[in-house]
């Protein structure tokens, strides 16, 4: 289980390449606006306010990088999906942050966090189907699960799994998650702390 000793917030931008060096292994966290994505980066770190060093929750416009226990980066991304249009939709994979999710070398892995309290979203799957495209790294995480009852979230989460094998062979990684009582704390760092243990000697 991996220790979180030190979480420090190191640069905002929007311009790739003022993103710190590329030389540690690097996690990004996206997902419609209020998904849930604060809450979850400060459950992760055990910090109230990690993720709102930037801004106002919900309204992060900037690559935001978090430096964990001095050997990983945490990466805070742009919320997507206030517009509706479908080219407003696709528009979520364009400028700087497809340019930073494409070129980032030691980008490792993208967590896209979907609302277990929804069915799946065109959004969502616009986004998930532009990562697994451009042939980038990504796992599901469904937020909020303290608020739904276990019937409700199986449901939800089929719907998300039956509909990512309408589209590709193999389903991502995925797991749950409750800021609120910190469930999937201990998976989703175990993740990253296997991953970066895999990353050694080869950034
Ligand atoms: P962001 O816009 O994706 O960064 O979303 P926030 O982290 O700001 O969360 C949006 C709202 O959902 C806030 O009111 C949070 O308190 C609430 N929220 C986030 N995660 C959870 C969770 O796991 N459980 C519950 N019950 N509420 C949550």
């Amino acid at each position: 289980m991996m220790i979180i000793h030190s979480s420090e917030f190191l640069i905002s931008n929007t311009d790739p390449k003022l993103c710190p060096p590329d030389n540690k292994p690097e996690y990004a966290f996206i997902g419609r606006s209020n998904v849930g994505k604060s809450s979850l980066i400060n459950m992760l770190t055990e910090q109230k306010k990690l993720a709102k060093v930037s801004g106002q929750p919900g309204k992060t416009q900037t690559i935001n990088h978090f430096l964990i226990n001095k050997e990983w980066y945490l990466v805070d991304l742009p919320g997507y999906g206030y517009a509706k249009t479908s080219k407003k939709l696709r528009e979520s994979f364009t400028g700087f942050i497809r340019e930073y999710i494409v070129t980032r070398k030691n980008l490792i892995a993208i967590f896209v966090l979907l609302d277990s309290r929804l069915p799946p979203q065109r959004i969502d799957m616009d986004f998930m189907e532009s990562l697994g495209n451009a042939g980038i790294p990504f796992v599901m995480v469904f937020t909020k699960i303290d608020k739904m009852s276990s019937s409700g979230l199986n449901k939800n989460i089929l719907e998300y799994k039956r509909k990512m094998l309408d589209s590709w062979s193999d389903l991502p990684h995925s797991f749950l998650s409750s800021a609120t009582s910190s469930f999937g704390r201990d998976e989703i760092l175990t993740y990253i702390d296997d991953l970066n243990k895999q990353m050694i000697g080869k950034l």
